[in-house]
């Protein structure tokens, strides 16, 4: 038998509502705050991701799907989005059409991770990216949306955490800073994280070692080394969230290594989802943009992983998605009408209405009991002695009324299901 790759999943049928009810949210509040859909490759070229998110990044050294294609070109199922937004962006020269672009996605991402609850290696994303100002409110608008979409699923765990990276220049000062603190604490730190010493010292950070986590406690911060600009501009976000009402706590230990990453960067995480918590992630970006090719534009966006986030809400018992219900079911009495019990079915759809009927030659007993399992709210019986008049009796499963209908007056049986 030929299963699933490992850290990929079917979404089967009996889950489909949950995704259409999250993929809604999702579109319906992005669509509040004027983010416009964009929808990119599944695969770009290798070095698209390898600029984009850095060659340092766990991404692109462990976890890309990396493959030559035919021609022996390298290829990349992408692992995020943002690179991709942006090379679309400067592709289609966006930003001359629009000074500002504010665009969301939603779709599956690739990453050779260890699969574990909450991680997998295809999962879907969906995010947002606002690309051509610096204005402090667009940072604040990111954490806003992200927040308000778990918030209206009915999340209650969360938490929020932000950080400021400040400007490159801020940042390289405050590398030596750090440097220079763990020069002494060098021969404690793990292998990892003596690696990162020299190749992208802001890292060590991210490390989940307990001696890493120890030492770095005790670290300068980069929020003391930030000058007066770059204060103003975290300040702004803080005092946009509080206004709005999302509660949050300054993480210093929340950055990313890369140069074009700029002032804030975000986080949610849950505590109802174990030990992968983070349901999202995000910042400003305002080097990328030029890094890709593109002109020197601003940006600032964040993605979030649909699984984690409908597996909290599992935790949480908060989805309360409504039951799979059809409109009718039709009940063929007597099998040598099955065809007249189609016709109907066709002509309903197409008026609007969710149909079935048996295509098994099921018993009338099977057939209702079909109805009932597909929670149908009136089952309509064809074939009967009642079809001798040319009529067919129509039941309403919630009171159990019945009611002969001539078959000339097909609108009659609409209107009344329809109600
Ligand atoms: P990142 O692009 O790494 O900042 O991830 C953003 C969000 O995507 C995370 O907060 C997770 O919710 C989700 N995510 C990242 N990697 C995975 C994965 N391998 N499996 C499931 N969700 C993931």
């Amino acid at each position: 038998m030929i299963k699933a790759i490992t850290g990929t999943k079917d979404i089967l049928p009996s889950d489909i509502s949950k995704w259409y009810f999250l993929e809604n949210l999702i579109k319906k509040i992005f669509s509040k705050f004027n983010y416009k859909e964009i929808r990119t490759p599944i695969f770009e070229n290798t070095s698209l991701f390898a600029r984009g998110i850095g060659e340092a990044t766990d991404i692109v050294s462990k976890e890309m799907y990396t493959f030559l294609d035919r021609s022996g070109e390298s290829l990349t199922l992408r692992p995020e989005l943002t690179a991709s937004v942006v090379r679309a962006l400067i592709e289609h020269s966006l930003e001359k059409k629009q000074s500002l672009n504010k665009l969301f996605y939603i779709g599956p991402m690739f990453r050779q991770e260890r699969p574990q609850a909450g991680r997998y290696r295809q999962f879907h994303q969906f995010g947002a990216e606002s690309i051509g100002s610096n204005d402090p409110l667009l940072d604040a608008e990111m954490i806003i949306m992200a927040f308000d979409i778990l918030a209206q699923l009915g999340l209650k765990n969360l938490e929020v955490k932000i950080n400021s990276l400040g400007v490159p220049s801020e940042r390289e000062d405050y590398k030596n800073v750090l440097r220079e603190y763990l020069k002494s604490h060098l021969s404690n730190l793990s292998e990892e994280s003596k690696k990162r010493f020299e190749t992208n010292v802001l890292r060590i950070f991210d490390s989940k070692d307990e001696r890493d986590i120890e030492i770095m406690k005790h670290a300068p911060l980069l929020i003391n080394y930030l000058k007066d600009e770059s204060l103003s501009h975290f300040e702004t976000v803080k005092s946009t969230l509080k206004k709005a009402n999302v509660n949050f706590s300054v993480d210093s230990s929340l950055v990313r290594g890369l140069d074009y990453y700029t002032h804030t960067t975000f986080e949610i995480v849950s505590k109802s989802v174990g030990s992968q918590s983070a349901l999202c992630g995000g910042g400003r970006y305002n080097g990328l943009v030029k890094e890709l090719g593109g002109s020197d534009l601003p940006g600032v966006g964040f993605a979030a992983g649909m699984e984690r986030i409908l597996l909290a809400c599992e935790n949480e018992n908060v989805l309360s998605i409504p039951e799979d219900k059809i409109d009718l079911y039709i009940i063929t009495l007597d099998k040598t009408k099955s065809e007249l019990s189609y016709n109907i079915a066709i002509s309903l759809r197409r008026k609007n209405l969710t149909v079935e009927l048996d295509y098994l030659l099921r018993s009338v007993k099977a057939q209702m009991r079909e109805a009932n399992k597909l929670n149908a709210k009136y089952v309509l019986f064809v074939g009967g002695e009642e079809l001798k008049n040319n009529e067919v009796v129509l039941k309403n499963m919630l009171n159990s009324e019945q009611e002969n209908i001539s078959l000339n007056e097909i609108e009659k049986l609409i209107k009344k299901i329809g109600e």
